[in-house]
């Protein structure tokens, strides 16, 4: 843990192990920091946050930038731990180690345009000043999916927005969090800027975060179940909060779409990080004229995946993060089959060899997927791909949109009205229109329904951390 500008371990000496999800070993044991550990790095950032909100932007964005470029230089020792801990393929951990340096990037300039307004008033012996000032100190809670672009995408804009941070990142990827904050030290951030507090419970955790007086937001990125349990209890204390949660995403291939380009973009953004993305798609509806073409590319690309540990070269697709994961995919592919899909590809546990000592599960693609089967409704977080065939283009929108979630959707058409209807009519924040990465530091990231609140990434993204202040002027 790293607490008021010092590692420290957990007072009680108590530990957890992080493991390997491609070969089930033990990697290493870090403290199980649990309330204390936690009051101790919110008061060291409500200390520190006296003296880093006074700051210029301009002298925030000095530290920000130093981490960015030593996030650069140690791209490939990061993306080893990432790999080592998560599961998926170095050049994946690479991929992401870049973006996550993208927040960094970005949030250090995008803090020096926090402008604020004048408004006119009614009163000719009045004028309005609007101000943007840092909410204050700011708890973060991070998922395993993504273990450091979703760190830096919230402490990127805290930071740069004046705000101090305790970060909690999951229980399975603390290893890349302590890379990563080892970096911010390296950087020179002031003590108590930045705090990490590694947990196996992350109950303690969550509690001390959303009761203690002195932090004023809850930044949390993980599932709806977990983020509606946390808001709820921040909002008790009035709290800032924002979430960025689950989604069930669709993906739309119109009749006049290319098959061929719908179904390799499918494939690359379905599969990614093993399916486990809140992005990936869930629901893949296609037409039926476009059918045959569309499942004979999908099948024949997934079927030359290679699933392995991703340290191999020549590995496609990694593990899953644990067994639990593996068994709910599995279930959802046996439910499917059950009610009347059909596999095309993969469905089962990968036991042979090595893959037997990790959580692997085939890449699969199912076909016939119907609104009666769980995969329709629950998030899968596993490397199926669920194609739904349908016959009008005009009952697809509300198809679509029959879920409590809203967090991304996909469009393949050539037809420009068609396109622009669609990403109009669909209740999602973040929609790929012939596009499968619609995500960038730059961009607004988040959703709408059971999704989450707020909105990361992109100007939007700073002002999550701000407070909005106005002063009336009698001149
Ligand atoms: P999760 O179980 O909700 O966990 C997320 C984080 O919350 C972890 O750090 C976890 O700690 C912590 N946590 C769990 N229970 C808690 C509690 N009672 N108090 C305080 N903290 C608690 O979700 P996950 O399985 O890690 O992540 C997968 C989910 O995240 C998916 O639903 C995915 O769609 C979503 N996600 C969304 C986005 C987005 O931008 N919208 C991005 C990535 C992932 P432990 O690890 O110790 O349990």
């Amino acid at each position: 843990m790293f607490i008021n500008g010092a590692w420290a371990t957990e007072p009680s000496g108590s530990e957890f192990e992080i493991l390997n999800p491609a070969t089930g070993g033990v990697i290493k044991s870090l403290p199980d920091g649990g309330a204390e550990a936690a009051r101790a790095a919110i008061d060291a950032a409500a200390e520190a946050l006296v003296t880093w909100r006074v700051t210029t932007p301009y002298q925030r964005a000095e530290f920000l930038m130093r981490a960015h470029a030593l996030m650069l230089e140690r791209q490939e020792d990061l993306a080893k731990v990432m790999t080592a801990e998560q599961g998926k393929p170095l050049r994946a951990a690479m991929t992401e180690v870049k973006y996550a340096s993208d927040f960094l990037q970005w949030f250090a300039e995008e803090g020096k345009r926090v402008y604020g307004e004048i408004i006119p008033s009614a009163r000719a012996d009045q004028r309005f000043h609007v101000l943007h000032q840092p909410v204050g100190v700011v708890a973060a809670i991070t998922p395993w999916n993504y273990p450091i672009s979703m760190i830096t995408r919230k402490l990127g804009p805290a930071l740069a927005a004046g705000c101090t941070v305790v970060l909690k990142p999951a229980e399975a990827t603390p290893l890349t969090a302590v890379e990563t904050f080892k970096i911010f030290e390296d950087a020179g951030f002031p003590p108590g800027v930045v705090n990490l507090v590694t947990a196996g419970d992350p109950k303690p955790v969550g509690e001390e975060f959303t009761s203690n007086p002195k932090v004023a937001k809850l930044t949390f990125t993980g599932s709806t179940a977990v983020g509606k349990l946390l808001a709820g209890k921040a909002a008790g204390n009035m709290k800032r909060v924002s979430c960025e949660l689950g989604g069930h995403a669709p993906f739309l291939v119109l009749k006049d779409a290319d098959p061929v380009h719908a179904a390799k973009g499918l494939q690359l953004v379905k599969f990614l990080n093993t399916g486990q993305a809140c992005i990936s798609p869930n629901r893949i509806f296609v037409h039926r004229d476009v059918l045959d073409g569309f499942l004979d590319t999908l099948s024949g690309r997934v079927g030359g995946m290679k699933a392995g540990n991703g340290m191999e070269q020549g590995v496609t697709i990694g593990p899953l993060v644990n067994e639990a994961a593996v068994a709910k995919v599995e279930n959802q592919v046996n439910d499917a089959v059950a009610k009347g899909a059909e596999v095309l590809c993969g469905g089962t546990r990968l036991t042979d060899g090595d893959l037997g000592q990790g959580h692997f599960f085939a890449p699969t693609v199912l076909t016939d997927v119907t609104p009666e089967m769980l995969i329709y409704r629950e998030e899968t977080f596993g490397p199926v791909a669920a194609v739904v065939p349908f016959d009008d283009d005009d009952d697809v929108l509300a198809m679509a949109n029959d879920t409590h979630y809203g967090l991304a959707a996909y469009v393949y058409s050539q037809n420009l009205s068609q396109a622009m209807r669609l990403f109009e009519g669909l209740e999602f924040g973040i929609i790929g229109i012939n596009d499968i990465n619609p995500a960038s530091a730059a961009a607004p990231f988040g959703g709408m329904k059971d999704s989450g609140l707020g909105r990361e990434g992109s100007r939007e993204g700073i002002h999550e951390y701000l407070e909005t202040k106005v002063g009336g002027f009698s001149i």
